[in-house]
């Protein structure tokens, strides 16, 4: 009875992992004709000026239209396609994409702002990151200065020699370059010092602690101090009250970004934010 027992057990704990391995296969099967039939899209989150609360930049972020099924947010398909070289063809077309927008706002003589572009580990790894940003600059006739590619920490220090390479030969083309997330992964303050870059982003983690836990701006404001003494900006992400902004602007943050400002939405609201004037 007991082995009985046992062996079921083991058959509901092998059925269980044989359903979770077909639905990854689905999913994955899924995604990988996601680009060829065109259910994929950017949405395009304001980055305003601390100061000013002018939209000076806009952050490209993915979305999946997966059949009736509605809108799948990243979170639920990048890190699965990052666990093959599908991340390759997906960051190739958020990158094509987000230039081709670019391209369709100065065709149509309308307000241009600089457009971020998450990178996923992979990408930064295989080595020809800044080919295929060339290409896609070259191919809608975009100037490199507006565009901005978010990496984060762990990209670099996996490889640091590799990846500050890699940031030079990004940087040479005239692209900006962001640390995302900045606070939460394995960093290090001595390479943090000679990685060309130029904006740290803190993560909405630390902007949530402010006026909600004791001393809960003590990294927010650490980190602003640190950007600013490295000469770099600062962009505050998960920006969601008015308390939030306010200690963020006294304490000369440069750049923020969250709902409190505007969530990510397709390119149009983007655009009727930036032909708005501002009150
Ligand atoms: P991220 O780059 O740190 O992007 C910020 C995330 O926070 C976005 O979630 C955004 O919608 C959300 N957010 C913005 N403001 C607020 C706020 O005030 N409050 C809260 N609670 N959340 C806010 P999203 O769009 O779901 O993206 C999640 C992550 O997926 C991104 O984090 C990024 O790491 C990744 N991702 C998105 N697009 C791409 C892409 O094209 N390529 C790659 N490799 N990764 C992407
Ligand atoms: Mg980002
Ligand atoms: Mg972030
Ligand atoms: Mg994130």
């Amino acid at each position: 009875r007991a082995k009985d027992l046992g062996r079921n057990r083991y058959c509901f704990y092998t059925g269980d992992m044989h359903a979770q391995a077909m639905a990854k296969l689905e999913l994955e099967a899924a995604l990988s004709r996601a680009i060829e039939r065109e259910e994929l899209l950017l949405h395009y989150q304001p980055k305003v000026a601390a100061q000013t609360g002018e939209v000076v930049g806009a952050e490209a972020l993915l979305r999946w239209q997966r059949g009736a099924s509605g809108l799948v947010p990243p979170g639920q398909f990048i890190p699965l396609a990052e666990q093959s070289s599908l991340i390759l063809d997906i960051g190739a077309w958020v990158i094509d994409r987000a230039c081709r927008q670019l391209r369709q706002w100065l065709d149509a003589g309308q307000p241009v702002v600089r457009v971020a572009v998450n990178v996923a580990a992979r990408q930064f790894a295989a080595g020809d990151l800044d080919t295929v940003v060339a290409a896609a600059l070259q191919r809608h006739g975009i100037d490199a200065e507006l565009l901005e590619l978010e990496l984060t920490e762990g990209m670099l220090m996996s490889n640091p020699q590799q990846g500050t390479a890699m940031l030079q030969r990004l940087r040479g083309l005239g692209v900006k370059i962001s640390l995302d997330d900045f606070g939460t992964g394995y960093s290090s303050l001595a390479y943090l010092h000679q990685f060309p870059i130029d904006t740290l982003k803190i993560d909405q983690s630390f902007v949530r602690r402010i006026g909600e836990v004791p001393d809960g701006e003590a990294l927010v404001d650490a980190v602003i101090g640190l950007a600013h003494r490295l000469h770099l900006r600062v962009v505050a992400e998960g920006v969601e009250t008015p308390a939030q902004r306010a200690h963020l602007l006294r304490q000369g943050c440069d750049e923020m970004q969250g709902y409190h400002f505007g969530r990510p939405a397709p390119a149009e609201s983007l655009q009727a934010m930036l032909s708005q004037p501002r009150g």
